[in-house]
């Protein structure tokens, strides 16, 4: 079955019904892309899978263990791990250093795995020794993935990644997102960037007034939307 799974979702902030009954699968080794216009609920779908806002009705599945209830951090250990759209690295840490809060608030360590996220994410060089403030967007959009990825987890929750990149860096990114992908780990992206999405997704889903209203591999679903 897939790694992590929405299902029945429902979600309202008071009385507006933000989420509809979501049904979704992200599967281990896929790159799961969620698109849409803006309201439609993707970042109210976002939260209620990494813990940060509690759906009123459904539930949320982590290898078949309803998490529903669980805290963010707590799924962090057990393998949800996230990205911010709004970069949140701790400026006054190194590079390295922020990886390593990463590993410490993942999944129970293996020691090797800093480096490892360092290494794929081209942070390894003298870089790793830098505050991370005052580095550029692109850089710090590695440092947050790297930090989400050095815990080692089962699902990475990713929030409009590409977000104050240009064109290259977002070409470069696709590329470690697909190895990550093809190593194993289940990936769910929300984004606007539909170019992005093209080239990066193995399924995409579009939401419309919280509901999924269409779902497919990208180039029949994105030249319909
Ligand atoms: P998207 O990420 O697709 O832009 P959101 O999940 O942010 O959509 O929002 C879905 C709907 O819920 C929108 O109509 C939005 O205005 C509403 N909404 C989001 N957050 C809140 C909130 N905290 N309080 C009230 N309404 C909200
Ligand atoms: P995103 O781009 O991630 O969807 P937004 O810019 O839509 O974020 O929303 C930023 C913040 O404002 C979020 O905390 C969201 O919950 C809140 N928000 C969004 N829409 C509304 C709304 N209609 N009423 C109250 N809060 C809202």
């Amino acid at each position: 079955g897939p790694v992590l799974a929405a299902r029945r979702l429902r979600a309202r902030y008071g009385g507006f019904v933000a989420l509809d009954g979501v049904d979704l699968d992200v599967p281990a080794g896929w790159v799961t892309a969620v698109v849409g216009p803006n309201g439609a609920g993707k970042s109210t779908l976002f939260h209620c899978l990494a813990g940060t806002l509690r759906p009123v009705r459904g539930r949320v599945l982590l290898d078949g263990r309803d998490i529903t209830r669980l805290p963010a951090h707590a799924r962090t250990r057990l393998g949800v791990a996230r990205s911010f759209q709004e970069l949140a690295v701790f400026p006054s840490l190194t590079v390295a250093e922020n990886v390593r809060v990463g590993a410490e608030q993942g999944r129970v360590g293996d020691p090797g795995a800093v480096e490892r996220a360092l290494a794929l994410f081209g942070l390894a060089g003298p870089v790793r020794e830098l505050p991370a403030a005052g580095l550029p967007t692109g850089t710090l959009r590695r440092v947050e993935l790297a930090r989400a990825y050095a815990g080692d987890p089962r699902v990475l929750l990713l929030d409009e990644p590409a977000a104050g990149l240009d064109t290259a860096e977002v070409t470069a990114l696709a590329r470690i997102l697909r190895a990550l992908a093809a190593d194993g780990t289940a990936l769910l992206v929300v984004e606007h960037d539909l170019d992005l999405v093209a080239g990066l997704a193995d399924v995409v889903h579009v939401m419309a007034a919280g509901r999924i209203v269409a779902s497919g591999p990208p180039d029949r679903v994105l030249e319909a939307a």
